[in-house]
C-alpha cells in the first residue's frame, strides 16, 4: 500500500489538509496522527471493518479494546450511554486532555472497537491536529498507540514511519508528542473509580479533582519481578527487543552497570544526574534528561527504547525513578518493558549468572 505522508503544523492545522486526512477516515481508511500523549492509528469508531483494519496492520491481539477518540461532549453521547451528571463533570474537568473514561458503550460503536465488550475507552485529546480531523470527520475516531504490538509507543513521527509506513493509507506528521506516555485510563462503571492505567495525567491531580479512585494493588508490578524470569504479561508492552534491566537505588545501578559492562558492551539508559557520576568504559550513554523534570524523562522514555535497539550494546540497564507524580506512569512503563527488576545485590548477583 502508498501511504500518503503529510506534514500538518500543529499549532494552526491547515484546513485543506485536515479535510484529505478526514476524507480517508470517512472512506474507512486509516491514518496516523499526533496527540499529546502519543500518536495514534486511527479509523471511524462506527465501521467494524475499518477499526478490524487496525487489529491487521498492528498485528494487535483480537481481545485488547481500543480508545475511541471525540472533539466534543456533544459527540460524548454518541458513544457512550448512561452517562450522568457525575460522569459530565469528570468529563469536563479532564477534557480535552490525557484521561480516558470506560463508559457503557452505545451501539452505534462497532465491536471491533471494544473487542466485543459492552464498555467503551473514550478520550477527547487536547492535540489541535487530533481534534481537527475528528470534527472533520464527523465521526469518532478509534485510535490506539500507532505502532506495531509490543513496540515502543510512537512519540516522533519517524516512530510512525519506522513500524507503518506501507501499511496505513495516511501518516500526519505534526512534530513530537508532549507528554510521551498515554493517557490514564479510569473506569467509571466502576464505584470507586478504578485506575486501569497510570498516564500522562497525574493521579494526584486526579483525586484534587474528583476524590479519591482505586489503584489496584501492583498496577506497576513486572510479572518479571525480581528476577524469576518467566515468560511476559499477558501483553508484553512498550519493550525494545534487547535485554533491558530495570536496577532500583543509585548506588545498585551504579554497580550493575560496574559489573554488566565488564562482560560486554551495554546501554546505560539515566538521568542526567546518573550519567555525570558513570565511568565511561564499554557503554553507550542514553540520557533521559533531568532528574528534576520527570515530564521530560517521560517525553524521551519510548524514544530511547528505539535508541536501545539501534546501538551495537548487547542489552540494557535502565535506572527506576520515584512513583511519584508522572513518575508513576514513567515506572509502570518500565517495568512492564524490562526483562527483569532488580532491587537488591543478590538479585543483582543471579541475573549475572542467568545472562552470562
Ligand atoms: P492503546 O491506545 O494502544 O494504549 O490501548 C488502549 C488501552 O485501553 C488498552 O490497554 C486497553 O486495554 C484499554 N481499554 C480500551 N477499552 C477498554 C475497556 N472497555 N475496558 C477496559 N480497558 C479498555
Ligand atoms: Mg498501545
Amino acid at each position: 500500500m502508498m501511504t500518503e505522508i503529510i506534514a500538518i503544523n500543529p499549532a494552526n492545522p491547515q484546513a485543506d489538509r485536515i479535510r484529505r486526512a478526514a476524507r480517508i477516515i470517512k472512506q474507512g481508511g486509516t491514518v496516523a496522527f499526533p496527540t499529546e500523549t502519543v500518536y495514534g492509528l486511527g479509523a471511524n469508531a462506527f465501521d467494524q471493518r475499518a477499526c478490524e483494519s487496525i487489529f491487521k496492520i498492528k498485528k494487535r491481539p483480537a481481545d485488547n479494546p481500543l480508545i475511541v477518540h471525540i472533539c466534543s461532549m456533544k459527540q460524548l453521547h454518541d458513544v457512550a450511554e448512561g452517562v450522568g451528571e457525575e460522569i459530565l463533570k469528570s468529563a469536563r474537568l479532564f477534557w480535552p486532555g490525557p484521561v480516558t473514561l470506560i463508559l457503557k458503550k452505545t451501539d452505534a460503536i462497532c465491536d471491533a472497537a471494544t473487542a466485543g465488550l459492552k464498555t467503551v475507552a473514550v478520550r477527547m485529546p487536547a492535540h489541535p491536529i487530533a481534534l481537527k480531523l475528528i470534527e472533520a470527520s464527523g465521526v469518532p475516531i478509534a485510535a490506539p498507540s500507532a505502532n506495531l504490538s509490543t513496540k515502543p509507543s510512537p512519540t516522533k513521527v519517524d516512530h510512525v514511519l519506522q513500524d507503518l509506513d506501507g501499511k496505513v493509507d495516511m501518516i500526519i506528521d505534526g512534530g513530537d508528542t508532549e507528554f510521551g506516555v498515554e493517557s490514564t485510563i479510569i473506569d467509571m462503571t466502576k464505584r470507586p473509580f478504578v485506575l486501569l492505567r497510570p498516564g500522562a495525567f497525574t493521579v494526584e491531580e486526579i483525586e484534587k479533582h474528583i476524590g479519591g479512585i482505586r489503584i489496584p494493588k501492583g498496577i506497576n508490578k513486572q510479572l518479571n519481578s525480581g528476577i524469576a524470569i518467566a515468560p511476559g504479561m499477558k501483553y508484553r508492552h512498550y519493550a525494545p527487543k534487547k535485554k533491558l534491566i530495570a536496577v532500583e537505588g543509585r548506588a545498585l545501578f551504579l554497580n550493575g552497570v560496574k559489573n554488566l559492562s565488564e562482560q560486554g558492551k551495554i546501554a546505560v539508559l539515566c538521568s542526567n544526574e546518573t550519567a555525570d557520576r558513570l565511568e565511561c568504559k564499554n557503554l553507550e550513554i542514553i540520557r533521559l534528561g533531568s532528574e528534576k523534570n520527570p515530564y521530560e524523562i517521560a517525553k524521551r522514555l519510548f524514544d530511547s527504547f528505539r535508541l536501545l535497539d539501534k546501538t551495537d550494546a548487547g542489552m540494557g540497564i535502565i535506572q527506576t525513578f520515584p512513583e511519584r507524580g508522572i513518575g508513576l506512569a514513567l515506572m509502570n512503563r518500565i517495568t512492564k518493558a524490562s526483562y527483569a527488576y532488580v532491587r537488591s545485590e543478590a538479585e543483582l548477583k543471579r541475573l549475572q549468572n542467568l545472562i552470562t
